[in-house]
């Protein structure tokens, strides 16, 4: 687990790490990182293998023909452009994350991936993403833990209310926006899931994080992580914490489960969790589209 511990020291000096094919994570060079120390931007960088693996075409489930389903209501939910741009990029996906599988709507394609993060970590990321055609739409994806025996929803740190999918980044920084290279989407995710494999082993959530509101930082975060706060360079116990526990908890709590979170339950919607467990067909892509909120 040294690896594990490497890369969570340098997400903690805002330094990120390589991301290699299979969604294997790796420490930074010790020199992009100390030039790289000051930087914010919340970029992973890809190291990719030389291979000479080409790229099989089509077989089994994967790149299935497209399946037509009614568009509800008269919205136009496809952006042809989006779809070949997203089409175009599915050799190069599926080189940096072998294996991968997909499935075409009319509004959007989901893909089904899988992140070692480790090597001999004993199960592996799987991330299943929706795509819409329409950069309207946000792009979605939930992860799990899954062995040949096992599934389990990885979460419910850093997981939106209330379906639990990835929230990897904060949509205002602009860090991945529909139509932006999908490898580097399915690499934030990686480093997503590796936090949260740091976050089961070491007990912290390594680097800087977004946690804007004060009930959610005192239930979440512990002394020794970042703050969420917009000074995230500050440990919680030196920067927020003393002002959150001086305000009003219960009217921070109600706030926070009533008027931001609907209830603060996270969970995937039961379909995905169908999907997950037994393989079939993934659920209709309209039944999750929501707008992007900026
Ligand atoms: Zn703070």
């Amino acid at each position: 687990m040294t690896i594990l511990r490497e890369v969570g020291a340098q997400l903690d000096h805002d330094c990120y790490p390589r991301i290699h094919d299979g969604g294997v994570v790796l420490p930074a060079a010790a020199v992009s990182c100390s030039t790289r120390s000051k930087e914010k931007t919340n970029v992973t960088s890809r190291q990719r293998r030389s291979t000479t693996r080409p790229w099989q075409g089509p077989s089994g489930r994967q790149r299935q023909a497209y399946r037509p389903r009614p568009a509800r209501g008269a919205t136009p939910v496809v952006c042809s452009g989006l779809q070949k741009q997203y089409e175009a990029e599915l050799d190069a996906v599926q080189e940096a994350y072998p294996d991968t599988e997909c499935w075409h709507e009319i509004e959007g394609m989901w893909l089904l991936t899988e992140s070692t993060l480790l090597h001999g970590l004993g199960k592996k990321a799987t991330f299943l993403t929706m795509l819409p055609y329409n950069k309207k739409f946000a792009v979605k994806s939930w992860c799990f833990w899954t062995t040949p025996i096992f599934v389990d929803w990885i979460g419910p740190r850093h997981t939106n209310f209330p379906d639990g999918s990835i929230c990897a980044f904060e949509p205002r920084d602009k860090t991945w926006i529909s139509g932006d290279s999908i490898v580097k989407l399915l690499d934030l995710y990686s480093l997503w899931a590796f936090r949260h494999l740091h976050l089961e082993i070491c007990g912290r959530w390594p680097g800087y994080q977004s946690v804007r509101h004060p009930y959610e930082r005192l239930t979440e975060l512990r002394d020794d992580e970042h703050c969420g706060c917009a000074h995230s360079d500050r440990m919680y116990a030196d920067c927020c914490k003393k002002r959150d526990l001086a305000r009003d908890k219960t009217a921070d709590a109600r706030d926070f489960l009533l008027n931001i979170t609907e209830g603060g339950l996270r969970e995937p919607p039961k379909d995905i969790l169908k999907f997950i467990r037994h393989r079939e067909e993934p659920p209709p892509i309209i039944n999750f589209l929501s707008q992007v909120c900026l």
